[in-house]
């Protein structure tokens, strides 16, 4: 656990007690602070009863706090938290700001913070598996893995490697990246902010903490290089990323095959950036590159049956990050140049109002599967372009997506949706797709990769 002397009877509340803020109670109460704390689920109360008050901060006078912990859950613009927490001049923090806090007591170390829309998560595993890999002791946290408050301090010249959701970046104030880097921005989360630029704003405030840092920006859409210009305006030049960099550096034929496809390329090119401003050589790098086990429901392998690829990108919850999936498996010139081969399994809580880049890809789709509350409105775009079934269920989709496809083929869960309208979460959806996909080819091969982080 990090602990540290700055909280010391200090006072602080904190809201929401499931991984992250109860870590952050843990590490507060541990490190000798004053701790209020409160969810509105019995069970996750249950582990703080007579360790602290328990108390909604809502209901509490918060005069003489340090500041209020909220999880990066919490929609800060219509959760009443945030204005009540405002009107007494204080922060609303969350467990990345709690680290930032503690890091002056930690061994020197340094922190790599990886945020962007698309690519957060594998480009973080990617750079602490390279670290790792390297011999050099690292972790990965935030939106990864274990909360960061739960691990255990890292010796003298360690790096915590962190993903960031602009969420998490909401609640931090004064985390210093020794190296902040941005995958890329297009549309989404766009519930929580007033527009698109908000969001992309939220994400600009980890290179704004920054004091002597460097910013590694990946330059290839029109937001991450506005962001970048003005980084370069205020005298604070970036290091420009782009995907092509891996050709560049003749990194490109070393990749696992986890890192597959276009939007891969960028996300390893930024690993590469950021292990090379940490001082690994390109040997060490390739050999990282080439173990990369992968993460679940990332373009994650199921099994082969019968020819029959099963892909299950869960993970891409949003138009831009389904794109790369379909653009990865174009036709087969081995097996006939002009025949696509993608059984696209699409659909769930809708983000946008149409297809977004996966348009431009639609040449790869042999038919399409909708599902979910946003399957009619799929269906409807795609109908005569690409051969559509309105299925409703993954189940259904999995078992005719089965039935029409031939050697070679490859049955793709890349839903572009959210998944809330009918599970609990990505992971759960993509469990669910592993299940119904060895349930009816009767398969069972591989695919359960590591375990992985929570909300995006
Ligand atoms: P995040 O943590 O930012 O959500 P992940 O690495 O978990 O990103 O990938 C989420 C989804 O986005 C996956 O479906 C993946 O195929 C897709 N994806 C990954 N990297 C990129 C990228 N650089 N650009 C677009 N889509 C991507």
């Amino acid at each position: 656990m990090i602990i540290s002397p700055a909280f010391k009877d200090k006072c602080y509340a904190v809201l929401g007690l499931a991984r992250s803020g109860a870590a952050a109670a843990e590490a507060l109460i541990a490190s000798g602070a004053r701790v209020v704390a409160w969810d509105r689920q019995d069970v996750a109360r249950e582990p703080f009863e007579g360790r602290c008050r328990l108390i909604d901060p809502l209901e509490l006078d918060l005069t003489g706090f340090a500041g209020v912990v909220v999880s990066p859950g919490v929609p800060l613009n219509s959760h009443p938290i945030a204005p009540h927490v405002w009107q007494y001049g204080l922060p609303v923090i969350g467990d990345i700001e709690l680290f930032a806090a503690a890091r002056p007591s930690l061994p020197p170390h340094r922190v790599v913070g990886i945020t962007g829309t698309n690519g957060k998560s594998t480009t973080t595993a990617l750079t602490h598996h390279i670290l790792q890999s390297a011999g050099i002791a690292s972790v990965m946290g935030g939106n990864i893995g274990d909360p960061i408050l739960d691990q255990t301090p890292l010796p003298e010249g360690g790096v915590y490697v962190l993903e960031l959701s602009s969420f998490q970046i909401d609640l931090t104030f004064t985390l210093d990246c020794d190296i902040a880097a941005l995958t890329n921005i297009t549309p989404d989360h766009l519930d929580r902010y007033a527009d698109f630029a908000t969001y992309a704003a939220s994400k600009e405030r980890l290179f704004q903490m920054q004091v002597n840092g460097t910013a590694l920006i990946c330059d290839e859409d029109t937001p991450s290089r506005a962001i970048a210009d003005r980084l370069d305006d205020a005298g604070k030049p970036p290091v420009r990323i782009r995907s092509s960099d891996l050709d560049t550096a003749g990194l490109a034929d070393v990749r696992s095959p986890s890192l597959a496809g276009p939007h891969n390329a960028q996300n390893a090119s930024i690993a590469v950036a950021i292990c090379r401003q940490l001082g690994l050589d390109d040997g060490q790098i390739a050999s990282g590159l080439a173990t990369y086990p992968g993460l679940p429901h990332r373009m994650e392998r199921v099994c082969d049956a019968g020819g029959v690829v099963y892909i299950n990108d869960s993970k891409a919850t949003n138009a831009a990050s389904a794109a790369p999936a379909l653009a990865a498996f174009p036709p087969d010139a081995a097996i006939n140049a002009n025949s696509p081969r993608i059984h696209w399994i699409v659909g769930g809580l809708p983000k946008e109002d149409g297809l977004g880049a996966c348009a431009d890809h639609l040449l790869n789709v042999a038919a399409a599967y909708t599902v979910g509350e946003a399957g009619p409105m799929f269906a409807d775009l795609l109908d005569g372009q690409v051969t559509t079934h309105r299925c409703e269920l993954i189940s259904e989709a999995v078992r005719r997506a089965a039935e029409a496809a031939r050697p070679g083929d490859v049955v793709l869960l890349s839903p572009a949706c959210a998944s809330y309208d009918q599970f609990r979460d990505y992971e759960k959806r993509g469990t669910h797709f592993r299940q119904m996909v060895r349930a009816i080819t009767g398969c069972d091969g591989g695919g359960d990769a590591a375990q992985s982080g929570a909300a995006s």
